[in-house]
């Protein structure tokens, strides 16, 4: 399997609760290498934009207003099948099914407020590193 890289944020919920080290650590034994992080504060309109494919779900702006709530860590993720490998540490998007061992079955609190986003394919993955890094940025 190739080496790739997909786009991870450690969401609100989990920064508020001092859990990014955690976190991180569930990437590194799982061999994935964040070879990109930074803290922000993301603004309404990246929120927005960032997650415009949702726009016309009922919880858009509710996820919008909880991922500008607290800063957040976005990040870069590299490995084989890294795109793959990461939603599988990730877990379900509802912690309730999400496997034992997973980021969210320890970490999340509901299905909104889940701890960590990770890209779902390779075009997401390169449009949302694109999005919030520079090539100069990501050091592999
Ligand atoms: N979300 C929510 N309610 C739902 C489904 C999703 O609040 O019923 C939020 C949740 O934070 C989720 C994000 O919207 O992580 C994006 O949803 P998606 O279906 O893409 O899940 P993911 O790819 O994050 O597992
Ligand atoms: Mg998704």
């Amino acid at each position: 399997m190739a080496i790739e890289r997909t786009f991870s944020i450690i969401k609100p919920d989990a920064t508020k609760r001092n859990l990014t080290g955690k976190i991180n650590a569930k990437f590194e034994e799982a061999g994935l290498r964040i070879v990109a992080q930074k803290r922000i504060q993301m603004t309404m309109e990246q929120a927005g934009q960032f997650y415009a494919v949702h726009k016309e779900r009922p919880f858009y702006g509710e996820l919008c207003e909880f991922m500008v709530s607290e800063p957040v860590v976005v990040q870069v993720l590299e490995g084989e099948g890294a795109i793959l490998k990461n939603r599988e540490v990730m877990g379900a998007t509802n912690p309730a099914d999400a496997a034992d061992g997973t980021i969210r079955k320890e970490f999340a609190l509901s299905v909104g407020e889940n701890s960590v986003h990770g890209s779902d394919a390779p075009e997401t993955a390169a449009e949302e590193i694109a999005f919030f890094f520079s090539g100069l940025e990501i050091v592999g």
